[in-house]
């Protein structure tokens, strides 16, 4: 027979119980406990010392609970299965609970920037086919089962936001920001082969990864408070390697604090310090803003008549695609460079991975095609005021918070309770977390959130917990802490 499910623990209020006390049980997230069926011993949690790519900053960091604790195990057929119907019955109670629980964790998301508003339902009937772009999208590759006519026309839709014309561009939609990044990164090698990669410290850990794998020199340029990179050090660090060629990553929205590059002032300086428009390559790194900041006023213009190389941007954050996808666009001539033709394929091999997700580009191309430019318009106007309300909240209540002006990242001091920080997957780092206010993060969910913060906060500061410090991290003029306020 199958090995049992213990029943999910019991679905929690989104409420704070009425004295106050936030009980372990009161946090815990409903999910499937199979430590019942669990044989083999659990492999012990990594502590120190893993964070890959950092290996300059040895920081303690927090890590997520291991899953072997609460794994579903494979169970093999029983000759018998077919008759009885056990299996197929163990399985769709399994489904139904999972569901229930993805419903919750729904409810209770804010860390991360993914917008989970959407109704897709009119693409269910897509689900039966297994859809493949594999190779060049502008190629028709022999495998049929495609969807190179959505890709190429969410493609021509992301080209034309960034002002580069259909015989000029060349993109394709990724598996992820990463993978943007991960081929914005290489076209620039191959175009300037012994280029030094410039970054700076709060952007992403995928240029970092891109630098190890291409086995690039790189240099990381520090950030000013805001978390932008600082043009100041980044003229000092050019200086000193004036006879290589530069390949730039520009932030459009650092992961953490949401800060957004100046691109105007990363080319005037590469400009004053002898940059040549051909010994320089840029790479914007639009993951998370990519697709908000055309509709912020005073933003800077991400623009292909600037003299950048490529525009990455991730379809499953803003946007809000339900699986990981994003769009890479670069310039035509760049990526002849780049690719090779593949017989097999009868396409050309200019992508990074091999078989690309067809389903996505379909996604993308609804969502583009129901909201629109005005739509998208929207939605950012939306974000920002809803991130303002977020921001003026805590600093009310006392609680150190910063938002920069282009975004809809608010960060402020971590709370002092991992169970809490899990509850409502906030995203952390040393002394702070933040909340990504997307589409489907509204006033009412805000609300939420900040009454639990409240409530819990008081508790955690009589159990003597105290208030962190977050100077270093946000500034002093944002920094609530006994000793700034
Ligand atoms: C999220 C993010 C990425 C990576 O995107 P994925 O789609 O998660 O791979 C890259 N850069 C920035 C700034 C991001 O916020």
């Amino acid at each position: 027979m199958v090995g049992s499910v213990v029943e999910a623990e019991q679905f929690v209020s989104t409420k704070p119980n009425a004295n106050g006390v936030m009980a372990a049980q009161i946090l815990s997230v409903p999910e499937f406990d199979l430590a019942a069926v669990i044989a083999e011993p659990v492999p012990p949690l990594a502590t120190t010392d893993t964070n890959l790519w950092e290996e300059d900053e040895e920081k303690k960091i927090v890590l997520g609970r291991n899953i072997h604790t609460s794994s579903l195990e494979v169970t093999e057929p029983e000759p018998n299965d077919d008759l009885t119907g056990d299996k197929d019955a163990y399985m769709a109670s399994v489904l139904a609970r999972y569901r229930k629980t993805l419903m919750e964790r729904t409810k209770h998301h804010l860390g991360y920037p993914y917008n989970l508003d959407f109704d897709y339902g009119a693409l269910a009937q897509l689900q039966h086919f297994s859809i493949n772009n594999l190779g060049d999208p502008f190629i028709e590759s022999n495998y049929g089962v495609h969807s190179r006519q959505f890709e190429v026309g969410v493609l021509d839709w992301f080209a034309r936001l960034w002002e580069l014309e259909k015989d000029e561009y060349w993109g394709y939609i990724t598996n992820c920001g990463t993978e943007g990044n991960l081929h914005g990164i290489l076209v620039g090698r191959e175009v300037l082969p012994d280029g030094v990669l410039y970054a700076s410290r709060e952007t992403h850990y995928s240029i970092f990864k891109a630098a190890r794998m291409y086995r690039m020199d790189c240099v990381k340029i520090d950030t000013l408070v805001s978390g932008e990179i600082d043009c100041a050090d980044f003229k000092a660090r050019l200086l000193q390697n004036k006879d290589k060629p530069a390949i730039v990553n520009v932030n459009i929205g650092t992961t953490v604090k949401g800060a957004v590059d100046d691109l105007d002032l990363v080319i005037q300086t590469l400009e004053e310090c002898g940059f040549s428009h051909d010994r320089f390559y840029i790479h914007c790194d639009g993951a998370l803003f990519g697709l908000m900041m055309p509709f912020v006023k005073r933003a800077p213009k991400v623009s292909f008549k600037k003299p950048i190389g490529s525009v990455s941007v991730s379809g499953h954050k803003f946007v809000g695609c339900p699986m990981p996808c994003g769009v890479q666009i670069t310039r035509i001539e760049h990526i002849n460079a780049l690719s090779r033709n593949v017989e097999y394929l009868a396409s050309r091999d200019a992508t990074i991975m091999g078989s690309r997700n067809g389903h996505a580009p379909i996604f993308l191309w609804y969502t583009l095609n129901k909201k629109g430019y005005k739509g998208f318009q929207k939605e950012v106007q939306k974000c920002l005021r809803n991130a303002h309300y977020l921001k003026d909240r805590l600093i009310e209540a006392g609680i150190s918070a910063m938002l920069n002006e282009l975004s809809s990242t608010v960060v402020f001091e971590r709370p002092a309770d991992e169970e809490f920080v899990r509850r409502w997957q906030l995203a952390c780092q040393g002394n702070i977390a933040h909340v990504v206010v997307m589409p489907n993060v509204t006033i009412d969910k805000l609300d939420d959130f900040l009454n639990e913060l409240t409530e819990h906060r008081a508790a955690w500061f009589q159990a003597g917990k105290t208030q962190p410090c977050v100077e270093s991290d946000i500034g002093r003029e944002n920094c609530l802490c006994p000793l700034h306020k």
